[in-house]
């Protein structure tokens, strides 16, 4: 099995960090620069049995000037094309106009779109049951999973539930 995974989400929610922890090197932050770059290919996991091909897909918030607008349509089409979208989002933070915009621009496309919630080692246990169904109400996500990127809580399950998708 293999397929292409494009992680989007608002700046600092842990996509580097998830992407250090899986591909075991530095690449992901290496190559971080937003709207300069084009669906690029941030690292390649293979494991026994899969191989995960990881794209950034930039320019995924509110265009500021015409070139923001045409790495928008790329980035929508790239979207379209991937085996799995992972949204990320910081299950510290509110979902926001940020994630709004996400989802707005995810609207229509026939890619399933994991839900990863980050950073669940800083908050309550409780909190998460609140956070998933404030998302729920938002989008048909084909799964939610909680992750702790930094701590490495539950990236196992969710490589093994990506793979099921490719
Ligand atoms: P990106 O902009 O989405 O690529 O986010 P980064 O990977 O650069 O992470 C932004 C900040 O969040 C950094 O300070 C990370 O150490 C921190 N961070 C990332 N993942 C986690 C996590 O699972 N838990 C906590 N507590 N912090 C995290
Ligand atoms: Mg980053």
């Amino acid at each position: 099995k293999s397929g292409f995974i494009s992680i989007i989400g608002r700046p600092n929610v842990g996509k580097s960090t998830f992407l250090n922890r899986v591909i075991g090197q530095k690449i992901a932050i290496m190559s971080d620069k937003p709207q300069t770059t084009r669906n690029k290919v941030q690292g390649v996991l293979t494991t026994d049995d899969s191989q995960m091909v990881f794209i950034d897909t930039p320019g995924i918030h509110k265009p500021k000037h015409k070139l923001g607008d045409f790495m928008l349509k790329v980035s929508k089409n790239t979207l379209r094309e991937v085996d799995v979208i992972m949204f990320m989002v910081n299950a510290e933070q509110k979902l926001g106009k940020g994630d709004e915009f996400i989802l707005e621009l995810l609207a229509g496309n026939p890619t399933p779109v994991f839900l990863v919630i980050n950073k669940i080692d800083a908050i309550h246990p409780d909190e998460l049951i609140g956070i998933i169904e404030n998302y729920k109400e938002r989008y048909n996500f084909a799964e939610i999973v909680p992750i702790s990127a930094l701590q490495g809580n539950n990236v196992e399950n969710l490589l093994a539930t990506l793979a099921k998708y490719l």
